[in-house]
């Protein structure tokens, strides 16, 4: 596909884009299609800005691109972005998709100069795809072995000038030599109550609802700083308008809709509360590993330590230390449970 006037609409693309949450499959009307469009990480936006211009007026491709960020913070939809700012075509996959060297193979000898090669979730890419991957960003070819056996040969396919986009939750566990092959990297921040206000009045018109200002901050902040998350409940809360036969998000729908999803005003779920409950009543308030936890709440690992610990930790209620993660005094104060003294102070943060 090629663009010229036209944008790049996820929908239209030729490779499945694969999302986390099944709420998203429907979510692309949402997506902001240009930079302009793209709320918050100011910084990142004004940089990519430059490079994208620049990249563009040599008529060149532009630097292999390394986004980093918790879930639901706009990695993919920054990747759509920068193929329509660049006008380019772009192939969309994530890495647990691409299981052997034919598959990566088949893929890069197919992308066309300029074009963009978006990677999700590459910190899963198996190591044999992740070395044909170096020489791919590097030299612009790949090393394909032809027949079996001994008498085998490695034939050198040169490729077109293309962008990788590689995107990740988890960048220590990118390999170095990976990292290092990436020209532009940005690092996606949890946004702030009134960016997240600003993205959830564009959803509401997109949408077609109506949502009060007040009430929009109210849901921002409950929103754990992530615009998919902000987008869902936004979602939620028009069908509990809906219900209530009004034409309005009003913050009284917000608070209604909220308490209904077990949400309370911090944005803590009830999963966020059990496994500060769990550590407290079961492992003495921590240290607990990970996996323990995630046996005895019932949540996966990945789960557990990409969408509830960052915001556990962010606000204050847990840290994570050497030997596994202890509950602060304001887990205690939230759940009510007096603290009979905590005993993991000593143990050393962990970042
Ligand atoms: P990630 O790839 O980081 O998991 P996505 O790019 O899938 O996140 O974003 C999740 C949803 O949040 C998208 O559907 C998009 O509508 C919305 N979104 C993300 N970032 C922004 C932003 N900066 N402005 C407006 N909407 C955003």
């Amino acid at each position: 596909m090629k663009y010229e006037d036209d944008y790049y609409d996820p929908e239209d693309s030729p490779v499945a884009v694969t999302f986390q949450q099944s709420d998203e499959q429907n979510d692309n009307v949402l997506r902001p299609k240009y930079l302009e469009d793209f709320q918050g990480q100011a910084k990142i936006k004004e940089n990519l800005q430059v490079f994208i211009n620049a990249a563009r007026a040599r008529g060149e491709a532009l630097d292999h691109t390394f986004l980093v960020g918790p879930p639901g913070l706009g990695k993919t939809t920054l990747a759509a972005i920068i193929a329509n700012e660049m006008h380019s075509e772009i192939r969309m996959t994530s890495a647990p998709a691409l299981d052997k060297p034919k598959d990566l193979a088949g893929i890069l000898t197919n992308v066309t100069e300029n074009s963009i090669f978006f990677i999700d979730e590459i910190h899963r890419l198996k190591p044999a795809l992740e070395e044909m991957l170096y020489i791919a960003m590097e030299d612009y070819e790949i090393d394909w072995v032809i027949g079996q056996g001994p008498s085998a040969r490695t034939m050198r396919v040169p490729l077109p000038k293309f962008t990788l986009i590689g995107a990740t939750t988890k960048a220590g566990s990118v390999a170095m030599p990976l990292s290092e092959r990436f020209g532009i990297t940005c690092h996606l921040e949890y946004y702030n109550p009134e960016e997240l206000r600003d993205i959830i009045m564009r959803s509401s018109k997109l949408l077609d609802t109506t949502i009060d200002n007040d009430a929009a901050l109210m849901l921002a902040g409950c929103s754990r700083g992530t615009p998919r998350i902000a987008n869902r409940l936004l979602k939620r809360l028009r069908d509990f308008a809906f219900d209530l036969r009004s034409d309005t998000i009003s913050t009284k729908i917000v608070r209604h809709g909220l308490e209904r999803m077990g949400i309370d005003p911090n944005g803590l779920e009830r999963m966020d509360r059990q496994i500060l409950r769990t550590i407290i009543e079961f492992y003495n308030g921590g240290p607990v590993g990970a996996d323990t936890l995630s046996i005895s709440v019932g949540e996966a690992v990945e789960t557990i330590e990409d969408y509830y610990e960052p915001y556990l930790i962010q606000k204050g209620y847990l840290k994570r230390t050497k030997s596994g993660r202890c509950v602060t005094q304001k887990a205690y104060e939230l759940l009510n449970i007096p603290s009979r003294g905590i005993n993991n102070v000593d143990q050393g943060i962990l970042f």
